[in-house]
Parts: structure tokens; sequence; C-alpha cells
């Protein structure tokens, strides 16, 4: 099979366990397809990770790596790695072979058949934690009622994009940038793949509970201004309550003699109105916030070593 080349990206933050075997797997499937590149992107990682991709590179020059200055998250690894590719597919996959490097095949099949975005949906009835199963469906479920972008259930960072599709995202300098988001954004001509997740190969997994409220965070916030409308909503039926609540005061206090107690009602009351204020001030500041993280116009992400 010969005329175009295949790009494989692989975000690895301390994945010193799995990324031989990953290669193992990973170099037999790429090799039947005449050209090809492996991309790691190290993310920053302190254990062993960018020894063994140095020693990857010396021994196959087609397995090359970035690795960055520090920690700077999943989907700025998966952003670097697209920047830095030029194949005319590029797929993007774990490094700790959740990701079945099998579907490859598949994947380069529906691409050339015509579509310029391959993706895979997570089947998880096995393999994965319930934390995660609960968390991810409780994600998809909220972005499903918020966002106008709609991303399929289960959806996973290990798909296939055509070049046409990694150059627009070249172009894309939001930060943080969700890719997921993204991908369904861009639109294009779009096949989804069902995949059966493997256990991790070895280590920890690298989304701590931290991590993945400021993923669902962000993803919500990045697609959908739905949180602000709520905002407006819930203190629009709030005044129409209080305004209800006064009226019945106001006709208490000249109709009745019996207005000094009830204080169990007010504290209520200012409980309830003070922590919606809070948690609508929070929503305000997450979206400011944003805006404020845009203006600045950082460099998305620092390159400290890079072999291409
Ligand atoms: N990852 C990364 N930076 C991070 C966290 C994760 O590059 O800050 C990589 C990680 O090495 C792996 C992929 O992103 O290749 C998915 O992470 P993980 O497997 O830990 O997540 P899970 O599968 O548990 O959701
Ligand atoms: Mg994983």
């Amino acid at each position: 099979m010969d005329g175009f080349k295949v790009s494989v990206v692989v975000p690895a933050y301390n994945e010193q366990e799995s990324l031989r075997a990953l290669v193992d797997k990973l170099v037999p499937i790429l090799s039947k397809y005449n050209n090809y590149e492996v991309i790691f992107v190290d993310d920053g990682s302190t254990d062993r990770t960018i020894e063994i991709l140095e020693t990857l590179n010396k021994k196959n020059e087609r397995l090359c790596y970035l690795s960055f200055s520090r920690n700077f998250g999943h989907q700025i690894a998966l952003k670097a790695g697209l920047d830095h590719s030029n194949g005319d597919c590029v797929i993007t996959m774990d490094a700790d072979l959740q990701h079945p490097p099998e579907l490859i095949d598949d994947m380069i099949e529906k691409w050339q058949q015509g579509y310029e975005v391959v993706y895979t949906l997570r089947d998880d009835v096995q393999n994965v934690g319930w934390l995660k199963k609960i968390t991810s469906n409780l994600f998809y479920k909220l972005m499903s009622k918020m966002a106008e972008t709609k991303i399929d259930r289960g959806a996973a960072d290990f798909r296939l994009m055509d070049k046409v599709v990694v150059n627009v995202f070249r172009d894309i300098k939001e930060s943080p940038l969700f890719v997921r988001g993204m991908v369904s954004w861009v639109g294009f001509k779009q096949f989804s793949i069902k995949y059966i997740p493997d256990k991790r190969y070895g280590g920890k997994t690298k989304y701590s509970v931290k991590k993945m409220t400021s993923f669902a965070l962000n993803g919500i916030t990045s697609f959908s201004i739905k949180p602000l409308r709520l905002a407006t909503l819930l203190g629009m039926s709030i005044s129409g309550l209080a305004f209800l609540y006064g009226f019945y005061a106001v006709v208490m206090f000249v109709f009745t003699n019996k207005v000094i107690s009830g204080w169990t009602s007010v504290a209520c009351s200012v409980l309830l109105i003070g922590g919606l204020q809070l948690l609508m001030l929070g929503i305000f500041g997450e979206y400011l916030g944003k805006l404020f993280m845009e203006s600045k116009n950082r460099p998305t992400y620092i390159i400290k070593k890079k072999k291409l």
C-alpha cells in the first residue's frame, strides 16, 4: 500500500510502563503502509518517558517526539502533535494501549472511502472503572443539554483526521482547547466506529478527579453560553418569588400583628439566595476567566526538545 503517509500522535504523561508495548503493537500495523511517523508528545513527564522516547527514536527514526517544558495537559498535547504532523491522515491515540491499535486498519479503510474524520465511541461495558462510567455519562448528558455542538456519548480522543481537517486545527488558537468538541464543530464527513477499550497496560490513570472536573467544565463552557442564561433565568424566577413574598410580608404587616416570629424563614431564604448568588458569580467568573486567559495570547504550549 503506498501513496500516502500516516501520522500517529500519542500524548504521553508518565507512561514509562506502556510505551515499549505500544510501539511493539503499533509498528507492525503501521509498517503495512509505506510511509508513517509516530509523534509522541511528552507532556512534561517526570519519569523515564523522555529517555525511552530517545532510545526508541535512535532505533527507528520514524518514532519521533516532542517534549513540553512542563505538564500542559492531554488536550494541548494532542494539539501540539497535530501541529507538527505531516501525514495525509493523522491518528490520535492514548499511550496506555486502551485504544486498540488494531482499529487503525479499519480507520484507514474508512478514510480511503472518503470520510475526513473517523472517530471512535467507547463501548464501556467493561474495563472502565465505575467512577469513570458515572462521571462520563453525566458529562455527556449535560453537554448534550447545554451545547449546540453535539458530541456523541463515549466519544474518545482516538480518531483519524484527514490533513484538511488537521490544517483547520492548526489555525485554531483557542485555549483551553476541548478537542472532542472542536472535531464535532468543524464538520466534514465523519464516520464513527465503536470499540471496547482495553485495560490500561501499565501505570495509573493520569486523569485525576480534579483534571476530569476541569476537563468537563472547559468542555461545557467552551461550547455553550447556556449556563449564563441559566443564571439570568434563575435570577428572574427568584426575583419573582421574592416579590410575591415581599407582598405577603407587607400584607401581614398591615393587616395582622404577628410579624416578629419567622426567623427560620428569613435565615433559610438568606442562605439560599446567598448560595445561589455565589453559584451564579462562579458561572460568570468561569467565562470571565476564559476571556482573561485568551486575551493574554500566550503560546498554547512550550516545547523544550524535539526530534521530528
Ligand atoms: N495525558 C497527557 N497529559 C495529562 C494527562 C494525560 O498527555 O496531563 C495522556 C496520557 O499519558 C494518556 C492519555 O493522555 O496517553 C489519556 O490519559 P489516561 O489514560 O490517564 O486517561 P483515562 O484513559 O484514564 O481517561
Ligand atoms: Mg487511559
